[in-house]
């Protein structure tokens, strides 16, 4: 902005900041609009704060074609079959009265943001249950952890960036760790792995001390996903990116071929096989980084921020991925700025602020909790923002987060 250029162009300014981070961003983008001196030019997945300031959007498709373009109602309002069906982000209130009407549920217009989505609900009573997260019952362990960090502190020479910090993970736990940026949650995930070394007697992952455990040993206990995905990359091309991993564990080169063949398949990234890991797009590399750690087969997963720049198909596959690994007793833990995933699939968050866990419960609590967001520099996520609002209308609405507790809790009014 020091240059004062008549053109902005961000390309996906958003991708690596906390929620209050990304609001900060559109109101400094708010006011450069109001200005009406300069032209800008987003490219963007996170639309639902955005999109209101939007005057016209480009589509973009496979292969560099223009897939679309409009204003956003004409985009997202009349297109949302084409962007669900081509694997595109659109506004989580789009995405919702999309899957009402697939319902049989009518609107009067597809809502681009909370405010539309307020105005055409609140003819509604939901009559059905959603998933009510109050009624979800917290889980206790009996079981021993299989990571359990004790209060534990860690500094960079002489900066303090974990404080005291103590957290048990069980087996089967799907876990997100969410704060502000510089919070130390990359920290924490590097002293799991031993990447930065912790103290003595204070990380201890199946029981035993990291420090302890032989390093080929913990990197088959423990998988974990750089935020950036290429600090993960130690090969020349993407195919023997992914298969080093099972080569060195010695499996027959047919099963290897085999395994190959189908990853390269499932993430889409077939055509660059033989393409070095950095010719890949930003999106590609996260599915590769992902793909590669997932190899190892370890019980415990951790990702730093999995899903940043992916569009919603692979967002999508990748989190059903996850979940079916952790339904087989896979233990998840992500670091993620999405409070969308964390309303979605995490049954527990650590919320970490200035090096110290300040919240370790279940999800609904945590979005009940203000004070705790407002230190976190959290966002609680947009349709439980919407059924906020609603329930000082209704209070059936109350405590609703994902498209599919609305639907639902909407689906009894069409026998209705
Ligand atoms: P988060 O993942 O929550 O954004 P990080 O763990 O990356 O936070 O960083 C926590 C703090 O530690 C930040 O203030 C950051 O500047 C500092 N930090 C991170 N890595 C290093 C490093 N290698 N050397 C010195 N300071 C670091």
């Amino acid at each position: 902005m020091a240059f004062r250029p008549s053109v902005f162009i961000f390309d996906e300014p958003t991708a690596n900041l906390d929620p209050v981070g990304t609001l900060e961003f559109f109101k400094t983008v708010e006011s450069l609009k109001k200005t009406d001196e300069h032209t800008i030019i987003i490219i963007e997945h996170k639309l639902d704060e955005l999109i209101h300031l939007v005057d016209r959007v480009i589509v973009m498709g496979k292969e560099g074609v223009k897939l679309l373009e409009g204003t956003p109602y004409e985009v997202f309002g009349e297109n949302s079959d084409l962007l669900i069906k081509n694997g595109i982000w659109i506004p989580q209130t789009a995405l919702l009265a999309h899957k009402l009407v697939q319902n049989n549920i009518k609107l009067n217009n597809i809502p681009l943001s909370i405010d539309e989505a307020y105005n055409s609900f609140k003819k509604f009573k939901p009559l059905g249950n959603g998933l009510k997260r109050e009624n979800c019952t917290e889980l206790t362990h009996h079981s021993s952890p299989v990571l359990d960090i004790r209060d534990l502190s860690f500094a960079y020479d002489d900066k303090e960036v974990l404080k005291n910090l103590s957290l048990k993970v069980h087996k089967g736990d799907f876990l997100a760790i969410i704060g502000a940026n510089g919070a130390g949650k990359t920290t924490l995930a590097k002293n799991i792995v031993n990447i930065i070394h912790p103290p003595s007697g204070k990380v201890f992952v199946e029981g035993k001390d990291v420090l302890k455990i032989p390093t080929e040993e913990l990197c088959h206990k423990v998988g974990y996903v750089f935020q950036n995905p290429e600090h993960q990359f130690i090969k020349n091309t993407v195919e023997e990116q992914l298969t080093f991993g099972l080569q060195s564990r010695g499996f027959p080169s047919e099963k290897i071929v085999n395994w190959l063949d189908s990853t390269l398949e499932k993430f889409k990234i077939k055509q660059y096989a033989k393409s070095s890991p950095y010719m890949l797009s930003h999106g590609q590399k996260r599915l590769l980084s992902v793909a590669t750690m997932l190899t190892l087969g370890q019980d415990i997963l951790i990702l730093d921020e999995p899903t940043f720049g992916q569009d919603l198909k692979s967002s999508n596959e990748l989190l059903t991925f996850l979940k079916t690994l952790n339904e087989l007793g896979k233990t998840i833990i992500i670091i993620t700025h999405d409070m969308n995933i964390v309303a979605k699939h995490a049954q527990n968050v650590l919320v970490m602020a200035e090096g110290e866990a300040i919240f370790n419960g279940s999800t609904h609590k945590l979005f009940k909790n203000n004070s705790i967001l407002k230190k976190a520099r959290l966002t609680i996520p947009p349709l439980l923002q919407l059924s906020v609002n609603l329930s000082q209308y209704y209070e059936g609405w109350n405590g609703m987060a994902t498209v599919e507790e609305y639907v639902n809790a909407l689906k009894p009014l069409k026998q209705n």
